[in-house]
C-alpha cells in the first residue's frame, strides 16, 4: 500500500462492472476514490438490457479472478448466468470488497476537464453545482448508452417501427408481428430466435458473412458451456493454420455428433443435434473468409435454431437494399411485409461529458475522440499524450471469451500506476507499440475488421500481455516440474482469471489454485488441440517455421 501522502484521489464514470472492479483494483492499493454511476442501481448495462438474456460466456470465464460468487458448485457444474443473476454477482461483490460506500448513484457526469493551474482534473455532474478534484480518473462507461443505427433507402416513407435491441425489454413485444432483425451477433441471435417464437414472421438480414457460431453448450446440457473448452493450449493454436484448425475442428465435431446418433440412440437425432450440424454447416460455407480466429464468435445458436426449427416462418435475408411504406426490398430483390425493424447493431463508443463539456478544451476534446477508436489507446487503456492520467477501462472487446477478466486486468494494472509501482513507456515507445499491436490485430484478424471492430482483441495474447506488465503471469515451467497436476489443468482447462492470482501483486495464490484445481474441464477435445500444438512447436522449434509458432508465445 501507498504510503498516506502518495495516495491518489480517483474518480471513476461509471459503475458497471468496469467500474465495479476499477474501484475494488484501486481501494486494494489504498487510493481514495469515488465512483459516479448515473443510474441509482449497480449492474451496468446487465439492469438495462433485455431482461430475459442469459450470458454468452460461462460465469467461470466471466467471473472475476477473487471472487467465484454465492453459488460456489458452479465451479464444478458451469453454466452461463442470466443477466440478472450477473447483476445480482455484482451486488455481492461490492458487499464481499465493501465497495458500496465509494460509490454515488443517480449522479451522472456531466463535464470533465483538466485544470492547469492545479493540474487537477475536475468534475462537474448534471443538477450539482459542485465541482470535484481528482488526481487520476477511470473512464468506465462502457458503451451501451449510445446506440448505433443504420439509415435505409426510402427509409422516411417506412410506417412500420424501427427501433434498436436496446429498446426491447421483453421478447413477449414480438407477438404476431412481422420483424425483421438486421445482425448476426449475439443479441441478433437471441432476438431472432424470439421473433420466430412469439411473431407471425421473422427475417434474419445479413449483409456478409455471420460471426463464428459457437453454442452456448456445445456438447450438450449435459457437458457444461461450450467455453471449457477454450482452454490455453486451445487459444495457443497458431493463427496462421486458423482455417485447416477450424476445418479439423468442425469436422470432428460432425462427426462426433453422427457417431453419437448411431450408437447411442437408435439412429435418431434430437433437435439439438440437428442445430448443432446446421451450425456448423454454416460456418464450413464462409470458412475461407471467416474462421475462429478471424472474425468474432457469435457465441450463442439461437440463429440457427431459429432458421432451422421455425423454417415455416424464419428466413434468412442479405443486407436491406431500401425500405417501401409496409415493407422492407432486400438485395436479393425479395420484398417482405414487416411491421418492426430491430436493429442488432452495436453501440458507438462516445463520451459526451467531453464532447458536450464546455469547460474541456479542443486538445482534450481530440484525444477523446483518438479514444473513441480504442486500438488508438496503448494495450487499449492509455492515450500516449494523457499518460497514466487517464484510463479507459472495459473498451477491449475479445473475438472469443469474456469482457470482464480483461477489465479486471486493467484495472489492476493501472491501480499499480497510481501507486507508482510501474510506469508507462515513453510517447514515443507507446506509439510504436500502439503501430505494432494494429498491425498483428490486422494480420490476424484482417485489416477489414480491425478498421471496422475498433475494441477487437484476441483474448489469451492480450490477457498474458497485461498479466507480463503487471507482474502476475504464472510461470508455467516451473509449475510443470513442482505441481503438474496444477500446469494440466492451466494448460487444458477453462481460461480463469484465477490463473492471474497465483502469483504478483495481490495474488491469493491458495484461493487460486482451489478454484482452479476444482473448477470443471473437457479433456477430449482438449487432448487433440494438445496434440496438434505438440505438432506446430515441433516445427516452429526444430525447422523455425514462424506459422507454426503458439500464439500464445507472441509478446505484444
Ligand atoms: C446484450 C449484451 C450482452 C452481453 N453479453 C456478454 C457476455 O455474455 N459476456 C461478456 O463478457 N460480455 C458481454 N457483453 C459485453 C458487455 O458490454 C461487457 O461485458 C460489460 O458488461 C460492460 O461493462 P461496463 O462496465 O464497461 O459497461 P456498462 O455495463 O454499460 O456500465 C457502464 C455504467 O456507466 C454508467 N454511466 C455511463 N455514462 C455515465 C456518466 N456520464 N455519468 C455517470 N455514469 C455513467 C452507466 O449508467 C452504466 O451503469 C454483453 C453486452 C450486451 C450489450
Amino acid at each position: 500500500m501507498p504510503d498516506q501522502d502518495q495516495r491518489l484521489d480517483v474518480g471513476i464514470i461509471g459503475g458497471g462492472c468496469s467500474g465495479l472492479v476499477t474501484l475494488k483494483e484501486l481501494v486494494a492499493e489504498g487510493h481514495r476514490c469515488r465512483v459516479f454511476e448515473k443510474s441509482n442501481v449497480l449492474g451496468g448495462l446487465y439492469t438495462q438490457a433485455y431482461q430475459q438474456g442469459v450470458f454468452v460466456s460461462s460465469h467461470l470465464l466471466t467471473m472475476f479472478s477473487d471472487f467465484v460468487g454465492k453459488d460456489v458448485d458452479i465451479l464444478e457444474k458451469p453454466r452461463m448466468l442470466s443477466f440478472i443473476e450477473y447483476a445480482q454477482y455484482l451486488n455481492d461483490y461490492a458487499d464481499h470488497f465493501q465497495l458500496k460506500e465509494f460509490i454515488q448513484f443517480g449522479t451522472e457526469v456531466k463535464s470533465l476537464w483538466k485544470d492547469f493551474s492545479d493540474q487537477k482534473w475536475k468534475v462537474r455532474l448534471t443538477n450539482d453545482t459542485q465541482i470535484y478534484s481528482f488526481d487520476r480518473i477511470a473512464i468506465c462507461c462502457g458503451v451501451f448508452g449510445n446506440i448505433s443505427l443504420p439509415t435505409f433507402q426510402n427509409q422516411d416513407l417506412f410506417q412500420g417501427k424501427i427501433k434498436h435491441m436496446k429498446h426491447i425489454q421483453r421478447y413477449e413485444e414480438f407477438q404476431d408481428k412481422h420483424i425483421c432483425i438486421v445482425g448476426s451477433g449475439e443479441s441478433a441471435s437471441d432476438m431472432i430466435l424470439a421473433a420466430a417464437q412469439f411473431g407471425k414472421k421473422a427475417y434474419l438480414s445479413i449483409r456478409k458473412d455471420h460471426g463464428f457460431i459457437v453454442p452456448r453448450y456445445i456438447h450438450g446440457d449435459r457437458f457444461g458451456p461450450a467455453d471449457l473448452d477454450t482452454s490455453r493450449i486451445h487459444h495457443s493454436i497458431p493463427r496462421a493454420w486458423g482455417v485447416l484448425h477450424t476445418t479439423i475442428d468442425m469436422f470432428n465435431s460432425l462427426i462426433k455428433s453422427y457417431l453419437k446418433c448411431l450408437f447411442y440412440q437408435k439412429g435418431r437425432s434430437t433437435d439439438y443435434d440437428i442445430v448443432r450440424r446446421a451450425g456448423i454447416y454454416m460456418n464450413l460455407k464462409q470458412i475461407r473468409t471467416s474462421n475462429v480466429w478471424t472474425t468474432y464468435g457469435t457465441k450463442n445458436s439461437n440463429i440457427v435454431e431459429a432458421l432451422v426449427k421455425y423454417k415455416h416462418k424464419c428466413q434468412r435475408k442479405p443486407g436491406i437494399k431500401q425500405l417501401k411504406v409496409h415493407s422492407v426490398v432486400f438485395e436479393d430483390n425479395t420484398e417482405e411485409y414487416v411491421d418492426e425493424i430491430v436493429c442488432c447493431t452495436g453501440f458507438k463508443t462516445s463520451f459526451p461529458f467531453i464532447e458536450q463539456s464546455e469547460d474541456a478544451d479542443d486538445t482534450l476534446k481530440r484525444y477523446f475522440t483518438e479514444a473513441k477508436i480504442s486500438h488508438n489507446l496503448y494495450k487499449h487503456c492509455f492515450h500516449p499524450d494523457l499518460g497514466d492520467e487517464v484510463a479507459w477501462i472495459g473498451f477491449a472487446r475479445p473475438a472469443l471469451g469474456a469482457i470482464p477478466p480483461l477489465m479486471e486486468l486493467q484495472a489492476r494494472w493501472f491501480a499499480l500506476l497510481c501507486s507508482k509501482k510501474l510506469t508507462l513507456p515513453s510517447k514515443a515507445e507507446m506509439n510504436e507499440k500502439i503501430c505494432k499491436y494494429v498491425k498483428y490485430l490486422e494480420w490476424q484478424l484482417t485489416p477489414y475488421r480491425v478498421n471496422r471492430l475498433t475494441n477487437l482483441t484476441d483474448y489469451l495474447i492480450y490477457s498474458d500481455d497485461l498479466a507480463r506488465t503487471i507482474g502476475c503471469r504464472p510461470n508455467f515451467t516451473r509449475i510443470f516440474f513442482t505441481e503438474p497436476k496444477l500446469w494440466m489443468k492451466l494448460m487444458c482447462g477453462p481460461l480463469l482469471n484465477a490463473q492471474y492470482r497465483l502469483i504478483g501483486p495481490h495474488a491469493k495464490p491458495k484461493q487460486a489454485k482451489e478454484v482452479i484445481l476444482k473448477a470443471k474441464w473437457v479433456k477430449q477435445p482438449n487432448i487433440l488441440y494438445f496434440c496438434m500444438l505438440t505438432c506446430y512447436a515441433f516445427f516452429y522449434l526444430v525447422f523455425r517455421i514462424e506459422s507454426c509458432k503458439p500464439a500464445s508465445w507472441y509478446p505484444l
